[in-house]
């Protein structure tokens, strides 16, 4: 069994606490991805389950054994990184069957693994070549493969995709979707690119400044984030955000913006959840995608709250179109229709889909709704 267990785990460089406090289960034959933005403590984390860095404190286990004091070849993983570091004066057949010789495997067994490794990265026509004689992509794989050919309880990967262009990241990620469901084994990713943690994630972590704020499906972590830099970091757009308080007028609770004339009626079903809060500083979350020009709104029927909206500008990205609004001193990104023209200064009624409204405790960030 291959689960990695976090148990109250620290890790500090002298007065920089690095990694603070993280507990995490990654399950046996899990995708997990770290993510998170620079300096969040991703590898940190990743480098002391590795064995890479010393744990300052709290238990770091793989399988059922603790292994704090364990040395990393002897903790039965494989890293990928992101530069190579392939020997470039061997072919990729010698790269990929170096670890293995290291390690005194008998000659047949080197050569059936090397194989297996090469037919499930198609590397078997490319054996023979040099490094520098591989595109970039290929270059990838075989660091894969060098991994791969160790069959390790688990796979760590640090941002193993961050070299290689737009087109050829795409691809490799379908890759190594269809990699780990033919590995069965347990991977642990780091990237900063929230994309790449939606795509191929069974679960995300995401940290900001060493700590974990939520470990969950990417679609729970988009649909119900637990704090607002959750909400903040998933999805792009980002969510909007508008601060504000919480009022009571007769029956209605109301949110009012603090920096614009945004008035919003709490839905009735949320009522009794949002009550507590009243009188208190809230952040109103919307995205960009349950925001609705009028004409699309009255189409789809959709119910909510109408706001008026300055554009500032807008991007057209051939599928979709984004218009940048304010309204206020808040700024507000929405979708729009491809048919729609809309210029600078133009006017705009949008409706929210409250159905699909969040609610911040704007001091904790915890998520209220
Ligand atoms: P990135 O995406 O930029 O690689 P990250 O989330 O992986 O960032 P870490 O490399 O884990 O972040 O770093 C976490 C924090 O620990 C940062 O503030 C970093 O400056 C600090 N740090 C990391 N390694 C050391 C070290 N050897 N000595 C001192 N501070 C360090």
């Amino acid at each position: 069994m291959a689960r990695v267990l976090l148990e109250k785990v620290f890790k500090r460089f002298g007065p920089v606490e690095a990694v603070s406090n993280a507990n995490l289960e990654v399950k046996d034959k899990e995708f997990m991805v770290f993510v998170g933005p620079s300096g969040c403590g991703k590898t940190t984390t990743l480098r002391m389950i590795a064995g890479l860095e010393e744990v300052s404190e709290g238990k770091v286990y793989i399988g059922d054994r603790c292994v704090n004091d364990v040395h990393p070849k002897d903790r039965d993983i494989a890293m990928v990184f992101q530069n190579y570091a392939l020997y470039p004066h061997m072919t990729v057949e010698e790269n990929m069957a170096f670890g293995l010789k290291l390690r005194k495997f008998c000659k047949s067994e080197i050569k059936q693994r090397v194989q297996t490794a090469s037919e499930i990265l198609g590397l078997e026509n490319l054996l023979a070549r040099k490094p520098k004689q591989l595109s970039g992509g290929q270059r990838q794989r075989v660091a894969l493969g060098r991994a791969i050919v160790r069959n390790p309880l688990v796979f760590l990967m640090d941002e193993p995709l961050s070299n290689l262009d737009a087109k050829l990241r795409v691809q490799t990620r379908g890759s190594l979707k269809k990699l780990h469901e033919r590995l069965q084994a347990t991977i642990i990713y780091v990237t900063h690119d929230q994309v790449e943690a939606m795509t191929l994630g069974d679960r995300i972590v995401v940290m900001n400044n060493g700590t974990i704020q939520q470990a969950d499906t990417p679609l729970n972590s988009y649909d119900t984030p637990k704090n607002q830099f959750v909400a903040g970091f998933i999805g792009s757009p980002a969510m909007n955000f508008i601060e504000g308080n919480l009022v009571r007028k007769k029956d209605e609770v109301i949110f009012e913006a603090s920096k614009s004339p945004v008035s919003i009626t709490v839905p009735n079903d949320l009522k009794d959840i949002v009550l507590p809060h009243l009188d208190k500083n809230v952040t109103f979350g919307i995205r960009s995608e349950d925001i609705f020009t009028e004409d699309k709104a009255l189409k789809k029927s959709i119910e909510g709250a109408t706001i008026k909206v300055k554009v500032d500008f807008t991007e057209l990205l051939g599928s979709e179109n984004f218009a940048h609004c304010t309204v206020g001193e808040n700024k507000i990104v929405t979708r729009y229709a491809p048919h729609m023209t809309l210029n600078m200064n133009d006017q705009l009624n949008l409706t929210l889909r409250l159905s699909k409204m969040h609610l911040f405790d704007t001091k904790t960030a915890l998520a209220i709704v």
